[in-house]
């Protein structure tokens, strides 16, 4: 396999696809070495056939606004890979939603649903609908037109979708709720994400974040450094900053920083259980902005305009979007001493804020790796309505830190270099390439 080839023809099939491309380039010049060594992928051209998804739905979402206005978005559903066991992967409402975003992020989810060890196929699905301002009855028109077009390629053996980026409880509900009357089907597995009374896994709100945390913990362990007493910057405060925040904050780190798209708190005493309450309360408000906590908690102070990686920290968590945090942030924070970074974001990094921080020695895993534990408790979910029963917090808990433990295992077996360096983006990507690679291989020319 040649990198450069397989991106030309790509580039040459779809072209201004910029998240996509990347995220491909990523993973294919982390995998080209050991992809090599195996003549029997290049004569199946698994790469060839990995990078395209299965099928796309593209559809037509119209729903009438608060004011009797009709409004027309687009939504999407990207199977991309099943080798491994049924599409999933989240839903993602967000204004700059379209094709591109959705296949970088199907893609990583096929190699990070494979990292999980439980058997998912990677998919991505949203709509360009933007939630911000929107009333709560509005995103329930939405979220029900949205199902109205979806339900028929979604079951709980095929297809199931969660959360992402504009997707929590509230809309799965919703979805969840048009799906029944639209299926005539109650199978609680076809969506995940669900509420504690009709089928949702206990820890799986807080699994993103808490399991990046346990991921942390352990690369941290492993560096022979801990997370106690360490200063940490988060970006964003929906709920994936939320987990995160509250995790660190429980390890004994001091969470000195949240931001929005409109600025960054600067949080000079950490958490508590209001503060943390109060984030869950500012999602919910959808009005995407971070300013209120610093009006609410005096002893914090908003920064207009400023990234979270303005605020000197040990440890850099981009919580909130792809490539949130560039070359320029990466060189800002490693001045003011950073020492980890690690993305529970999907492609939180530009790859020049990666190589930034590997040419600078520090600690630095991706997203597929430090985040996989919010889907990995998917699948707890999708277990427990298969099995009609739930499981305790404690239990479901204790899986995740297995599983978070044995990704961190595959990326150091994968991703350490001849020098010793730990290259988690290597390691992540070749652990995930080689599950999803033997799988096809196995399953012959489909
Ligand atoms: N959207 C989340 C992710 O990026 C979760 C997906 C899921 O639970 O299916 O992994």
């Amino acid at each position: 396999m040649k990198v450069q080839t397989i991106m030309a023809d790509l580039e040459r099939k779809h072209p201004g696809e910029s998240e996509y491309l990347q995220a491909v380039q990523e993973v294919l010049e982390s995998i080209e070495e050991v992809y090599n060594q195996h003549p029997e992928f290049e004569k199946a051209k698994i790469v060839e056939r990995m990078v395209e998804p299965d099928r796309i739905f593209t559809f037509r979402v119209t729903w009438v606004d608060d004011n009797g206005e009709i409004q027309t978005n687009l939504g999407y559903r990207i199977q991309f890979n099943s080798a491994i066991g049924p599409y999933k992967g989240g839903i993602r409402f967000h204004k700059a939603v379209n094709p591109s975003m959705l296949k970088f992020l199907g893609f990583e989810q096929t190699f990070k649903n494979a990292l999980t060890t439980l058997p998912m196929g990677g998919a991505k699905g949203g709509s360009d609908f933007d939630p911000v301002g929107k009333s709560d009855a509005e995103i329930m028109r939405f979220c029900q037109a949205f199902m109205w077009e979806l339900w028929n390629n979604i079951g709980p053996d095929t297809d199931v979708p969660a959360g992402d980026v504009g997707v929590g409880g509230r809309e799965i509900g919703y979805m969840y709720g048009m799906y029944k009357k639209l299926a005539r089907e109650y199978n609680t597995g076809v969506l995940t994400g669900k509420g504690m009374t009709w089928g949702g896994s206990l820890i799986r709100p807080e699994a993103t974040g808490f399991g990046a945390l346990y991921f942390v913990e352990h690369m941290l362990a492993k560096a022979g450094k801990s997370i106690k007493g360490a200063t940490v910057a988060i970006s964003g405060f929906g709920n994936v900053a939320w987990g995160a925040a509250t995790k660190a904050t429980e390890l004994g780190a001091t969470v000195i920083a949240i931001s929005g798209p409109d600025g960054v708190v600067y949080n000079p005493n950490g958490m508590n259980q209001q503060k943390l309450d109060y984030m869950l309360e500012l999602r919910a408000s959808n009005r995407n902005i971070v300013a209120p906590f610093a009006e609410k908690f005096t002893d914090a102070t908003f920064i207009p305009g400023k990234k979270a990686w303005s605020i000197k920290c040990d440890i850099a968590l981009p919580c909130a979007f792809q490539n949130e945090l560039n070359g320029d942030d990466a060189a800002e924070l490693l001045a003011n001493g950073t020492w980890c970074a690690a993305e529970v974001s999907n492609m939180g990094c530009t790859p020049e804020a990666i190589a930034t921080f590997q040419n600078a020695g520090i600690l630095f895993a991706p997203g597929k790796a430090v985040n996989a534990g919010g889907v990995a408790t998917s699948g707890l979910e999708m277990t427990q309505n298969a099995m009609h029963l739930s499981w305790s917090a404690a239990e479901v808990d204790s899986k995740l830190h297995y599983i978070m433990e044995s990704i961190h295992a595959a990326c150091v077996k994968y991703g350490t270099q001849p020098d010793g360096y730990i290259n988690y983006v290597k390691g992540a990507n070749i652990a995930g390439f080689m599950k999803v690679a033997q799988a096809m291989l196995e399953q012959g020319i489909v």
